[in-house]
């Protein structure tokens, strides 16, 4: 039998990790690094490039490449790479099937079935569309937990205290979730979540680039894309900055405009106070739930990468009054977790009694007339939100026309009053006798498993008519048949063999490179890329350590790039990027006879 693993399938990055020897550990890819950046770019032949290679095609091939696809699943979004087309779970199978095989060639046996976890905000279509994910991928999820459950799991196994009362805040590149987590004996209980799903890191870099265009006085309106997006970097490279150092430059040095601007972590409370209005009210709002006060908090840990910014932390020791919050590994958090489950799962000793407890994140309810004068439907809730999981619950509701016909039986999931303003997940209609008012029943029961994933069944018991709904987006829902279809056409994507991954990645690196240097970088950068594509070709014995040079050398031009070197001090080496063997020399010469003569413009 295979082996169990956990995946944070991330909006970012993706981990992989497993219960080994005692305790989760991480699990590297081809690069030797945890974190593979969820992205998947499709080239001109069709061949695919996945997470580090991928996202460096993000700014030299942007038709061709797809990343941020986690905030769309289950939503029937297509993407368009190339000459074929995606759903957001077919990318995630993608990245799923990479760090499947990654952690196969790491454990050395064969990976039959992964645990994964997903944003407690996740709601029914994204949770079964992440199931369809793993299906197309070939691996089996029986199981889908929620990432601050995750979190709280590994927080638990980090400090094996006794008992602990946590408060668990993640905040992401798109997302923020907080949740409040009881540990006791061997149970770790959730016992509410809130969060803000439209609020991460990239808000931040959205104030900076808006604070950076209205300080060098430039017109949004008048900007290209591309710039626009290279302001976005720049901001983003600016707020990272700031987490190491108390003052930053941000520099843009596009076509258009060569300006740069210097801020202080300071200025990032003033430019977007709001930023900060919005991460207290989840906070406030889960104590709140769980009836607790910021002093009874055991541990306030820190997840996700947007905690690494100095700033958030300040601001959450004054919210909550409290000195002793933690930064705990916060770009591995959830997938030590992750990998802790896969342990409970494989029933590994040290973990095999360890339960966990999830909760409904959302109310959950039917929409009821309302005999006010506005005539908007109400909310009849009918698993209300923090309820633990699983949870099974009946209302009866009665006609309310004499003679009515038909009942419509709506299924909503959120907290406002009206059910309108709600979000509608499907519904059920029943042909009923004609009888008075308040006389025909239908008993309406929902069911949502550890899973987080929703049945409804109403039963109307006069006409003895049962209905089950179980909700799943219909048009993306998968026969067995289309299933293994999907898995026929994943085996067959075209993907360049394993050894070849650190050429892909060292050539998208190269040409992301080419597009933001000045012209004379760009003819060096080409050369040595021309070297190497031929050293591919010709010569495989030497590819290993041409890469290693033009990494050297690449390495150098982001650096200047970054300005992190000042290159107007700096002569370019040319002698260091090739052997120094004659040999050498007269083959790099004979490589570029053809190519010299092409470039004369
Ligand atoms: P997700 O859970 O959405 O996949 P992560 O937890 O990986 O995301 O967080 C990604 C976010 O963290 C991005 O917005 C990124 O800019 C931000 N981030 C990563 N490192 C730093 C840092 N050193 N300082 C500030 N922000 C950071
Ligand atoms: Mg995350």
């Amino acid at each position: 039998m295979g082996r169990i693993i956990g995946i944070d399938l991330g909006t970012t990055n993706s981990l992989a990790a497993v219960w080994e020897d005692g305790e989760s550990r991480l699990i590297p890819n081809a690069f030797l690094e945890y974190l593979t950046p969820s992205v998947v770019s499709v080239d001109e032949e069709g061949i695919v490039y996945v997470g580090k290679t991928a996202k460096e095609r993000m700014m030299s091939h942007p038709k061709q490449t797809a990343s941020v696809f986690k905030r769309f699943m289950g939503t029937g979004r297509k993407y368009h790479l190339g000459n074929k087309v995606f759903l957001p779970e077919e990318l995630s199978a993608i990245i799923l099937k990479k760090l499947k095989e990654d952690a196969e060639k790491y454990l050395g046996e064969p990976v039959e079935e992964a645990i994964i976890s997903v944003p407690a905000y996740f709601n029914d279509m994204a949770r079964t569309a992440t199931k369809r994910a793993g299906k197309i991928a070939g691996i089996k999820v029986d199981r889908i937990i929620n990432e601050p459950s995750a979190a709280a799991l590994a927080c638990q196994n980090a400090k094996m205290e006794e008992d602990a009362l946590v408060l668990v805040f993640d905040f992401g590149g798109g997302t923020l979730d907080v949740s409040l987590v009881d540990c006791f004996d061997n149970v770790i209980e959730i016992i509410a979540v809130n969060g803000d799903n439209q609020l991460g890191g990239q808000d931040f870099d959205d104030a900076i680039g808006k604070y950076f265009i209205r300080q060098c006085n430039l017109n949004p309106e008048e900007l290209s894309a591309d710039t626009k997006a290279m302001i976005r970097v720049s901001a983003e490279k600016c707020k990272r900055d700031l987490t190491e150092n108390k003052t930053a430059v941000m520099s843009v040095n596009a076509h258009q405009i060569h300006k740069e601007i210097e801020l202080s972590r300071k200025d990032i409370v003033t430019i977007c106070p709001e930023l900060f209005e919005r991460i207290g009210r989840p906070v406030r709002q889960v104590l709140l739930d769980g009836k607790k006060q910021a002093e009874e908090l055991d541990q306030i840990v820190l997840v996700g990468g947007s905690c690494k910014m100095p700033v958030v932390k300040q601001y959450l020791k004054h919210l909550l009054g409290r000195q002793d919050i933690e930064t705990m590994h916060p770009d591995y958090m959830i997938a030590y977790g992750v990998g802790a489950c896969a342990g409970i799962k494989e029933r590994k000793e040290e973990i095999k009694d360890m339960v966990l407890t999830d909760i409904c994140p959302f109310s959950l309810g039917t929409n009821i007339i309302n005999h006010n004068k506005d005539g908007k439907d109400l909310m009849s809730f009918i698993i209300h939100r923090n309820s633990p999981l699983p949870v099974s619950k009946e209302n009866c509701y009665v006609n309310v026309l004499d003679n009515q016909r038909d009942m419509l039986i709506g299924v909503y999931q959120g907290e406002a009053m009206y059910a309108k303003e709600n979000t509608c997940l499907g519904q059920l209609t029943f042909k009923i006798p004609p009888r008075p008012k308040g006389t025909v029943k239908c008993c309406v029961r929902f069911t949502y498993d550890i899973n987080g994933v929703l049945e409804v069944d109403a039963f109307i018991p006069i006409t003895n008519e049962r209905k089950k709904l179980v909700i799943v987006n219909k048009e993306l829902e998968l026969t067995d048949e289309q299933i293994e279809q999907k898995l026929k056409e994943m085996e067959h994507l075209k993907t360049n063999p394993a050894q070849q991954e650190e050429n892909d990645y060292v050539l998208a690196w190269g040409e992301r490179l080419f597009m933001q240097c000045n012209r004379e970088l760009q003819q060096e950068i080409s050369k040595r890329m021309q070297y190497f594509q031929y050293i591919l070709q010709e010569d495989i014995y030497r590819v290993e350590k041409l890469r290693k040079h033009l990494t050297v050398f690449l390495a150098y031009v982001e650096g200047l790039i970054k300005g992190d070197i000042n290159w107007s001090n700096q002569e370019i080496e040319t002698g260091s990027w090739y052997d120094e063997e004659d040999e050498e020399q007269r083959e790099l010469e004979e490589a570029f006879q053809y190519w010299d003569g092409d470039d004369t413009d």
